[in-house]
């Protein structure tokens, strides 16, 4: 009896491992996403700014975070409003030669709060037990320039750079980064949006509205996380 139940353990393992894959939920998916977000107010990035690149860096280990914050697949989704000021933002930037970049748009609240937990500083995330970040609206965007070859302007600092060397005022010493910093944020201020004085990289809209976050189970987004209940739903910066 006791050798017939070593030789069926494998087995049941199996069946085990099994059952809990199935259990696992999966992504629906960017299209299944993208139409609940339009039902949410968001769009799609790529149809709305000409030219985007998109490198979502938070879809990816590529992060602070040292982890995926969201699916591989999500798409970059925008608040539909602020999607429009970036395309206009996009074709001043192209009388430069130069496209927008995109590293995070609508980032899910359970995201901000994986982001805090990496990164618990107030002068670079949104503490999540104040207020969320306005990327939990969609209204906000973290960006870079590039040229029509692809290649990223140089500018201050890499993305998620924390320190003061990120300012959006940018007073070092390169005449090149100077210059393509202030195109940057001159083209996102002339389109209506707000820029962040501790990161050159984040914009938001202040003429969103609500600026409420939106979660990210209404969009059907199954992430790579497990967090526990959102401390709030008010989104600001
Ligand atoms: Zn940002």
């Amino acid at each position: 009896m006791a050798p017939k139940s070593i030789a069926t353990l494998p087995l049941l393992l199996l069946g085990v491992l099994l059952l809990v894959q199935c259990q696992t939920p999966s992504s629906p998916g960017p299209d299944a996403i993208i139409a609940a977000a339009s039902r949410r107010g968001l769009v799609d990035v790529r149809s709305v700014v000409p030219g985007v690149v998109v490198d979502l860096r938070y879809a990816t280990p590529g992060n602070v975070a040292g982890r995926p914050l969201y699916p591989g697949d999500m798409p970059c989704l925008i608040e539909r409003r602020t999607g429009q000021q970036l395309a206009q933002a996009a074709r001043e930037l192209a009388s430069h030669g130069y496209r927008i970049k995109i590293w995070d748009a609508y980032r899910p609240p359970q995201s901000h709060l994986a982001l805090w937990k990496a990164v618990p500083n107030g002068n670079y995330v949104s503490a999540p037990s104040v207020t969320l970040s306005m990327h939990c609206a969609g209204a906000a965007v973290d960006m870079t320039l590039v040229d029509a070859n692809g290649r990223e302007l140089k500018m201050p600092t890499e993305f998620d750079h924390f320190s003061p060397k990120a300012a959006a005022d940018y007073t070092g010493g390169d005449p090149e980064v100077a210059a393509n910093v202030a195109v940057l944020q001159q083209a996102m201020r002339r389109a209506g949006f707000s820029t962040m004085k501790t990161e050159w990289w984040h914009f938001w809209n202040p003429s969103a509205t609500p600026h409420v976050a939106i979660p990210s189970d209404a969009l059907g987004i199954v992430l790579p996380l497990h967090v526990r209940t959102i401390p709030n739903h008010r989104a600001s910066r």
